[in-house]
C-alpha cells in the first residue's frame, strides 16, 4: 500500500489555515500532523512530497459540468468525459458532478445509463450525476426514489427553454414535492423562458441577429423574477432548493431574502460571471457606447454566449460580496464548450442557432485564488465555496471536499506565488479558445493527488487512463 507524506506546506480548510503535514495510507487520508512529527509517530512513508511555500487543499469539486451534453442543434459539447477530467485535474479538480439529462419520452433510468456509459472507463477524476427532469410525468416522478438508491439525490428543473427543457410551474411544483419528501435537491435554471422567448422573436423580427442580442433578450431582471418564482415554489412545496449558475444581482437579492427568512435556498455562481461582462459579446457596441475590444467581427461575440448571460460590471461585484456574506454557497463552471469553428459558428446571421455554453472546467480555482489575491475572499473561502460546501450539499462529504482523517486522498498542492497566462495554445480543455484569453493569474496547480494516487506531478498529468470511480452521493447535508 502506498503511503505519502506531504510536507511543509500550509494546510486550508473553511475553519483556518496551519502549518502542517499530510499522511496519506491507500486511498485516504490518515492523519494530520505538527510539521515534521511523521519520523516520530513511526510513519514510513513511500513517497515524501515537499509542499514547502505551497498550500495544501482539499481537491476541487465542481458541481456543475456538461461533458458530452447533445445540444439543441445536435452537436455534442466538445469535450468528453476524458478529455474534460484530464482538464479538471490540470486545474486542481478531482470531483465532479455532471448533469444526466432526460430526453422527454424516456425515462431517467434511460438518461442515467446514457451518462454512466459516457463516463465510465473514461473519466480521470471520480463523477456523480444531477438528473435534468425535462419530462415531468407520473412515470417520471415515480422513479426518483430509485434514482436515490443509485446515488442521484439532487434533480434539476428548467424555468427556461420552452419547448425542449422547460416545465411550466405547475410541473416543477409537483416534482419539488416529490424531490422534498424523499430529502433530496431540487436545482432549478431560473430565467423566465417564456418572456425571453417573446423578445427573442421581436428582436429577429427588427433583424438583429448578432450575438449581442442574447443579452438583449435575456434581462436580468427576468432572472430575478424566475428566481423567486422558483423559491415560492419550493417554500409551498416544502424542498430545499438551489439555484444553479446565479449572475443577476436581482436573482441574488431574492436567494439572500430567502436566506434571511430561513428557507433552505442556495445559490451558486460561476467564474465567467465574476470576471466576465457582457461588453465581450460586443453589446457596448451595439448600444452606441464606446468600445475597447480590438475584435472588428462581431461575430466573435459568440465564444462568450451562455446562458444566463455575461452581465455587468455592477452585477459582477454583488455577486464577489455575496460570495463573501454567504449569501451564495458554490462557485461551479458550468462547463459545457463548444469549438468556434464549427459549432458556435452555427449560429452567424442566427444568434438563436448559437450553441450556448463556455469551458471553464480547467480555469476555476485559479480565478477563485485570484479573487484571493485581489482580497476579494479570504483563502478559506476559497476553499470553502470551491471544494467543501459543495461536497456536503451534493452529499460527498466527508469523503470529498476536506482534509481530515478517514476522508478520500484527494489532495492539491498548489502554488500561491506562480503566474501564468490563460490561453487556448496552453489549455487542455478540446476547445479552441479561452474565454479567459491572455489573462494573467496568480496562483497554479503543482501537484494533484486522487484517493491516494499522484495523478499531476509538476503540472505532468500520470493519471492512468479511466481512473475516475462513480460516486454514490447521500442526500444533502446542511451546511
Ligand atoms: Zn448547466
Amino acid at each position: 500500500m502506498s503511503k505519502l507524506a506531504i510536507t511543509g506546506g500550509t494546510l486550508v480548510t473553511p475553519e483556518g489555515s496551519f502549518a502542517g503535514d499530510v499522511l496519506v495510507e491507500g486511498e485516504h487520508i490518515l492523519a494530520l500532523v505538527a510539521p515534521g512529527s511523521w519520523q516520530e509517530l513511526g510513519f514510513v512513508p513511500t513517497e515524501v512530497l515537499d509542499a514547502a511555500g505551497k498550500l495544501v487543499i482539499p481537491g476541487g469539486v465542481d458541481v456543475h459540468t456538461h461533458m458530452e451534453m447533445p445540444s439543441a442543434g445536435g452537436i455534442f459539447s466538445s469535450d468528453s468525459f476524458e478529455t474534460g477530467s484530464k482538464a479538471a485535474l490540470w486545474g486542481g479538480t478531482t470531483t465532479i458532478v455532471d448533469f444526466a439529462t432526460q430526453t422527454p419520452g424516456h425515462s431517467l433510468k434511460e438518461a442515467l445509463r446514457e451518462w454512466e456509459g459516457r463516463a465510465c472507463g473514461n473519466s480521470v477524476v471520480d463523477y456523480g450525476f444531477h438528473m435534468i427532469v425535462s419530462d415531468v410525468s407520473d412515470a417520471s416522478l415515480a422513479e426518483i426514489p430509485e434514482m436515490i438508491e443509485r446515488g442521484v439525490t439532487s434533480f434539476k428543473l428548467f424555468m427556461a427553454y420552452p419547448g425542449r427543457l422547460y416545465s411550466d410551474d405547475g410541473a416543477i411544483l409537483r416534482a419539488m414535492q416529490v424531490i422534498a419528501a424523499n430529502g433530496a435537491l431540487a436545482q432549478v435554471h431560473a430565467e423566465n423562458g417564456i418572456a425571453i422567448d417573446v423578445l427573442v422573436a421581436q428582436a429577429v423580427a427588427k433583424g438583429e441577429v448578432d450575438p449581442w442580442a442574447h443579452v438583449a433578450t435575456r434581462p436580468s431582471i427576468l432572472e430575478g423574477e424566475a428566481t423567486h418564482r422558483a423559491i415560492v415554489l419550493a417554500q409551498v412545496a416544502g424542498a430545499k432548493v438551489y439555484i444553479v449558475h446565479i449572475s443577476a444581482l436581482e436573482a441574488l437579492d431574492e436567494v439572500t431574502k430567502a436566506r434571511d427568512e430561513g428557507l433552505e435556498v442556495y445559490g451558486e455562481t460561476c467564474p465567467q460571471y465574476l470576471f466576465l461582462s457582457e461588453d465581450a459579446l460586443g453589446w457596448a457596441r451595439a448600444s452606441g457606447a464606446a468600445s475597447s475590444e480590438g475584435s472588428t467581427d462581431p461575430f466573435e461575440g459568440a465564444k462568450y454566449v451562455c446562458s444566463p448571460p455575461l452581465r455587468s460590471q455592477e452585477h459582477q461585484e454583488k455577486l464577489w460580496e455575496g460570495i463573501r456574506r454567504g449569501d451564495l454557497s458554490t462557485v461551479a463552471t458550468d462547463h459545457c464548450p463548444y469549438c468556434f469553428k464549427g459549432a458556435k459558428e452555427l449560429g452567424r446571421g442566427d444568434f438563436r442557432k448559437i450553441p450556448n455554453g463556455l469551458p471553464g472546467v480547467e480555469n476555476r480555482m485559479d480565478l477563485l485564488h485570484e479573487g484571493v489575491v485581489q482580497k476579494r475572499i479570504s483563502l478559506e473561502r476559497w476553499v470553502q465555496v470551491a471544494c467543501t460546501a459543495p461536497a456536503k450539499l451534493f452529499g460527498l462529504y466527508p469523503r470529498k471536499g476536506t482534509l481530515a482523517p478517514g476522508s478520500d486522498a484527494d489532495i492539491v498542492i498548489y502554488d500561491p506565488e506562480k503566474r501564468h497566462v490563460l490561453s487556448a495554445s496552453s489549455h487542455h480543455m478540446a476547445v479552441d479558445y479561452s474565454v479567459y484569453e491572455g489573462m494573467e493569474v496568480t496562483g497554479e496547480v503543482d501537484t494533484v493527488i486522487a484517493r491516494g494516487e499522484v495523478v499531476l506531478r509538476n503540472q505532468e498529468l500520470v493519471a492512468k487512463p479511466g481512473r475516475g470511480e462513480y460516486l454514490p452521493r447521500l442526500l444533502p447535508a446542511p451546511i
